[in-house]
């Protein structure tokens, strides 16, 4: 059963589409993008704003990674 909140909407590898980002459609950017017969240079998974994956993270957490990410 999927657990309130844990959507691609509320996930911090998601881009929303249209106004402010906010959907209904965007792109799962968790992982490279895929290249297929139809995408040969390849396309990010788009997704609907309610779906969701085993992937999830929760979008504060990207706040507190990026810093020490950009150590040097
Ligand atoms: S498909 Fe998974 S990793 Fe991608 S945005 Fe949705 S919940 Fe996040």
């Amino acid at each position: 059963m999927k657990e309130k909140g844990r959507t691609c909407y509320f996930c911090r590898f998601w881009i929303g589409e249209g106004v402010r980002e906010r959907g209904p459609h965007g792109e799962c950017r968790r992982y490279p993008p895929v290249v297929t017969a139809r995408h040969p240079d390849g396309k990010f998974p788009r997704t609907i704003s309610t779906a969701a994956c085993g992937e999830w993270q929760r979008m504060a957490a990207a706040a507190t990674e990026e810093p020490a990410a950009a150590r040097p």
